[in-house]
């Protein structure tokens, strides 16, 4: 699925949505009681253990993650922490506080869910969600959490993807789920309309990659489960490819002209290959330089 940008098709959050329904879901045990099911919207993270599950973020539909959950034992999920605001990873916050989970995450992404708001690139307005998927639990600034044995180091970013972006850390694991500041091996999505920006996209990944070791095991939000040197990577084409549009834009080029000289030719076989490809990156690059 391709998007071009504002209004162009069909919004990607219906499709995405729909295809999450029936999505198959696949989980990756990971070490210290960790686990990722990757298949409905942002991939998600479970921290096991007495204290109940622990989820980094929600999903979008009930059955299949319910299902996957069941898979990795009979504790109940107790604690979701929303690793930002978009639905690809909040819509399941209703089911999941249902039955008895609180909802932690960043006092933005309490704010962006409690109004209608309106994402331009995705050619799509949010309703305000339901009160019961609303996060309990706001944070502003960094927190750990002991859970299940684990020390969570909740660590809030400044705007990079949105302005409610939060990395969370398992410190004994050394397991870093950094959600959308990072999509392994695609270009990410830029949400401009809730603060985001590649400047801060590069600042975040600076970040991440400061916050890694070669034994660090790197959850992303999309594609996956990664290590530094990825993350390195992916940091390198956000660098290159600012340097190129912001030379562009710098020489008057307009955003179409901007677009129709793809700047991101070079880039697009290796990170095109998912919900934004080279000429939807470019407009959400070029409206932060
Ligand atoms: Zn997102």
């Amino acid at each position: 699925m391709k998007s071009t940008g504002a209004g162009a098709r069909e919004s990607p959050v219906i499709t995405i949505r729909n295809a999450a329904a029936t999505a198959k879901i696949t989980v990756h045990r990971l070490r210290g009681n960790l686990s990722v099911l990757e298949g409905s919207g942002g991939n998600i993270t479970v921290l096991t253990g007495r204290d109940g599950k622990v989820l980094v973020d929600a999903g979008i539909s009930r059955p299949p993650v319910e299902h996957a959950l069941a898979s990795l034992g009979d504790d109940p999920a107790k604690h979701v922490i929303n690793s930002h605001w978009h639905f690809d990873h909040t819509d399941g916050n209703e089911w999941l506080h249902s039955i008895g989970a609180e909802i932690t995450a960043h006092e933005n992404t309490r704010k962006h869910l409690s109004v209608t708001t309106r994402v331009e690139d995705w050619n799509f307005t949010f309703p305000p969600a339901p009160t019961g998927g609303l996060p309990t639990n706001v944070i502003s600034a960094d927190e750990t959490l002991h859970l299940n044995g684990a020390t969570l180091a909740l660590n809030c970013y400044c705007p990079a993807h949105t302005d409610s972006d939060i990395a969370v850390e398992f410190q004994e694991a050394n397991v870093i789920d950094v959600a959308d500041t990072f999509w392994n091996g695609y270009y990410p999505f830029i949400d401009c309309s809730t603060g985001g920006s590649i400047d801060g996209m590069i600042r975040a990944a600076e970040a991440n990659v400061a916050n890694a070791d070669d034994e660090t095991i790197i959850i992303p939000g999309h594609g996956p489960i990664g290590n530094k040197s990825q993350l390195i990577d992916f940091r390198d084409m956000l660098v290159a490819i600012r340097e190129k549009i912001a030379d562009l834009k710098k020489q008057g080029n307009s955003l179409e002209e901007a677009v129709a000289a793809k700047p991101t030719a070079d880039y697009d076989q290796k990170w095109g290959g998912f919900v934004i490809d080279g000429d939807f990156f470019t407009r959400l690059v070029y409206a932060g330089v």
